[in-house]
């Protein structure tokens, strides 16, 4: 996250583009392999537009892929959040005037029918905040071995600005069915929708959703769109997508769509109507996506999706797709948002990490990766060591100002989300610190070697989750000195942030 042509043709790209996999690109082939051993969803989504809910029915063949049999399935619940009776809210009391421009306005997840392997169990709805479903299991799972979970229920969607809900001409699908939660150390990591970050983890996974909604929406989606029926007010249109973390939908009505296929990736910008810069929007994102496959390593996905969307903080990353806010408005700050959610997909979306409690790793990534591609774009006229500068003095600032005013900064890139004091000192512990630690690291190990850092990390990772461990460990190898310490005392807090250069 950062702070701060219908679709009839677009299924033909995406047409295009499915039977250019089929026959036989490297890239798809790779993705082909990744899949094979993953958790399956098949997802139908019925959007009621008059009601604001969606009825679904969600089939997950759940494969186990630890080490351990598993007694019972986890899943984490994102949309309980923005009911009534949510006592950890997604939005602090600062923002909810932006989050709810039309007033207070409560969503829900109601589970209204679940089995598994075809017989009506037993589960609970569990979690700091309702924020679980757990499932016990008549019979273990053992690794490699599967179970079907079958589950039917009804999203009611909020009127907000938030990654769920609808405002405007707009209805925003992010988070909004129960995702598999991971199992790690013993236990599923569930965690409530904090307020702070983007407080989500998850594994890659196989999906198709069947969804339909009304004909007057363009739909924007995570993977390929491999069929689209319309009949006189409604469209229905099949999405596939394998070997993703999550799945999203956005819709809007109005669009206007800019598409341009690079690299064998079709990239599409969703904007408003007669917005007027939507060309130098998809040229950004196009230049994003060619900079990183050169820099980190290939986007092996067939699609990328850029929609402007009303969303309270700068936008938001789903795999195959971001968001950028309708209330951005200064081109360059709309392209500094492009870049930072493009860089995502490489960062969070295909080099995976516990978004909860090591936000760092893809934010600090996403970030910086923004800078180089600064560096690398001088018609953008910001320069790097510029944007170093606005970095460094921005947080000497923030940091004099909290330690007169309130004394009791936490400076250390590695809590929890929910641990900061506030939004602003998570932004400039994880965001704004992260610019920082790296330009430091460049200037000890050389532009070079980092470049061949994040290359290696990336090769390593990609498909898997990576842990604050996992990417100091490739750093030195691929350095090839001892930077542990370096690392150490910037991720807890010691390092004074130095000089303005
Ligand atoms: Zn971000």
């Amino acid at each position: 996250m950062k702070k701060k042509v219908y679709l009839f043709t677009a299924c033909l790209f995406s047409l295009f583009i499915v039977l250019f996999y089929l026959s036989g690109c490297s890239a798809g082939g790779q993705i082909k392999k990744v899949s094979k051993d993953l958790s399956n969803y098949k997802i139908n989504v019925d959007i009621d537009e008059d009601n604001m809910q969606l009825f679904c029915s969600q089939d997950v063949n759940v494969v186990n892929n630890n080490l351990v049999p598993l007694g019972e399935v986890c899943f984490n619940l994102y949309a309980s959040a923005f009911s009534e009776d949510a006592v950890i809210l997604p939005y602090t009391a600062g923002n909810s005037g932006k989050v709810f421009p039309n007033g207070i306005s409560y969503g829900d997840i109601v589970i209204t029918n679940l089995k598994v392997n075809d017989k009506t169990s037993v589960y609970s709805i569990c979690g700091e905040d309702n924020n679980a479903l757990k499932i016990p299991l008549e019979t273990t799972v053992e690794p490699k071995e599967s179970v079907l979970v079958h589950i039917d229920y009804v999203v009611t969607l909020p009127e907000c600005t938030h990654r769920l809900g609808f405002f405007g001409g707009s209805i925003n699908l992010g988070n909004f069915f129960p995702i598999l939660a991971i199992y790690k150390e013993g236990d599923f990591k569930v965690a409530p929708y904090y307020s702070t970050g983007d407080p989500f983890f998850s594994d890659i996974a196989n999906f198709e959703v069947e969804v339909n909604y009304p004909k007057s929406y363009n739909l924007a989606s995570t993977g390929q769109c491999v069929k689209s029926v319309a009949s006189d007010d409604k469209k229905t249109d099949i999405y596939k997508a394998l070997a993703v973390r999550d799945f999203a939908m956005f819709l809007t009505q109005n669009a206007q769509i800019e598409t341009k296929i690079s690299e064998k990736t079709q990239i599409t910008y969703v904007g408003y109507e007669k917005d007027e810069n939507i060309k130098q929007c998809l040229d950004t994102a196009v230049k994003a996506v060619t900079f990183f496959n050169k820099t980190f390593g290939k986007y092996p996905y067939a699609t990328l999706t850029i929609v402007k969307a009303p969303f309270v903080h700068g936008g938001m990353e789903y795999p195959n797709l971001v968001i950028i806010s309708d209330s951005i408005t200064e081109p360059f700050d709309i392209a500094k948002v492009i870049v930072h959610e493009v860089a995502h997909q490489w960062w969070y979306g295909l080099v995976g990490n516990n978004e909860v409690t090591e936000a760092w790793l893809d934010e600090s990534l996403a970030e910086y990766s923004t800078l180089l591609f600064f560096e690398a774009h001088p018609e953008y006229q910001m320069a790097y060591d510029e944007l170093v500068n606005q970095a460094t003095a921005m947080y000497t600032l923030y940091a004099d100002i909290v330690n007169v005013v309130e004394g009791n900064i936490k400076t250390s890139m590695l809590l929890p989300v929910n641990e900061y004091n506030s939004e602003y000192e998570y932004s400039y512990m994880v965001y704004v610190k992260g610019i920082i630690m790296f330009d430091s690291l460049r200037s000890v190990i050389g532009a070079k070697k980092l470049n061949s850092c994040f290359k290696k990390y990336f090769s390593t990772y990609k498909f898997k989750i990576a842990t604050t461990d996992d990417l100091i460990e490739s750093f030195r190898k691929t350095a090839g000195r001892d930077i542990e310490g370096f690392f150490d005392s910037w991720l807890s807090g010691k390092t004074i942030v130095g000089e303005i250069r």
